[in-house]
């Protein structure tokens, strides 16, 4: 078994098969799952872009389905050129003009739209200058949303020959974000539900805290044995899977308490951005992990201001006593 720490990450289960993703599936690699059935699909085209072109060349891909618009999730699906790409609707767009992308992630809320602009013509450029902490400029970006062939909903229950698969709606991550179930396999493909250390991301324009926090809830009540994470964790049992999502969850509760401390003197957002509650100031260089703070503390803050935990008095927040 591929991975560390005795991860089970790669498994197969009736026609459905997980394949790992590269350095441990840790972002910006995610795991893929093939149904290789009578119709042939990828889930998540994210594992690597050598594991994907060998299987390309292995199985012909019918359909590749993205589970959600982000880049681990949707990085390679330039390689399955002659597959339908679908993606759920609420998310279509982002296949249709690029430009919704900056709109849902978030960098048109921070940076404005002329930053947008120069974004695209970034990712337009193969040889564009690429940052450490993120893809954001890479490539893939550009190649893996040049079209869309389908959209499916959620409640949709896709027959692929022996293999059925029923679309959950899981928001909060993303907002047209999905879940992959399995029943006849007795499998949930989570995606970012990933229980990693890190904690939930919703650092997104199209994030929420509280949507977040449901949809876990819905997935932990899906019947299902086994639960798979896009991202390090790998293959896990439904009790282990409620005992992480736990601790995961929980997460969101340090980031507010660190927060409320950093506010026990009068800050504005950005002051208090600027101080990297979240990712760390040492990681704001990279303009889209600046973002991801600059959201997701934002999204902290405005939920305690509604639950009287934060006042706002004259543009700046201070934790209320
Ligand atoms: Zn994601």
């Amino acid at each position: 078994m591929p991975g560390t720490k005795g991860a089970q990450r790669e498994a197969v289960f009736g026609k459905v098969q997980v394949i790992s993703g590269e350095s441990g599936c840790r972002f910006p690699f995610c795991t893929s799952l093939l149904i290789d059935d009578e119709l042939k699909a990828l889930i998540d085209p994210g594992a690597g872009y050598q594991r994907l072109n060998e299987l390309k060349h292995e199985v012909p891909i019918d359909i590749v389905i993205n589970t959600h618009y982000h880049y681990d999730h949707i990085a390679y699906n330039h390689l399955f050129e002659s597959s339908r790409i679908v993606i759920n609707e609420k998310e279509a767009q982002c296949f249709r003009n690029r430009s919704s992308i900056g709109s849902l992630i978030g960098m048109e809320e921070v940076y404005g739209r002329a930053w947008v602009e120069g974004w695209l013509e970034r990712i337009a450029d193969p040889g564009a200058e690429q940052s450490p902490f993120s893809p954001q400029n890479n490539h893939n970006w550009w190649l893996s949303t040049s079209r869309v062939d389908g959209e499916y909903k959620w409640g949709d229950v896709m027959d692929f020959g022996k293999t059925v698969m029923h679309v959950i709606g899981a928001p909060g991550h993303s907002a047209g974000f999905s879940c992959m179930y399995f029943p006849g396999q007795g499998i949930v493909y989570v995606a970012d539900l990933d229980l990693t250390d890190f904690g939930p991301w919703y650092g997104g324009s199209d994030g929420d805290i509280d949507l977040f926090i449901s949809s876990c809830e819905t997935i932990a009540g899906v019947d299902a044995e086994l639960f798979i994470t896009g991202h390090e964790k790998g293959i896990l049992s439904r009790k282990d899977f409620r005992a992480g999502l736990k601790v995961f969850l929980d997460v969101i509760g340090r980031r507010d308490e660190k927060i409320l401390s950093l506010l026990s003197s009068p800050l504005s957002l950005e002051d208090l951005v600027g101080l990297g509650p979240i990712y760390g100031k040492r990681y704001h260089e990279d303009a889209w992990v600046y973002m991801w703070e600059f959201i997701m503390v934002k999204k902290h803050v405005r939920r305690m201001v509604v639950r009287g935990e934060v006042i706002e008095e004259n543009g700046r927040f201070v934790a209320a006593r």
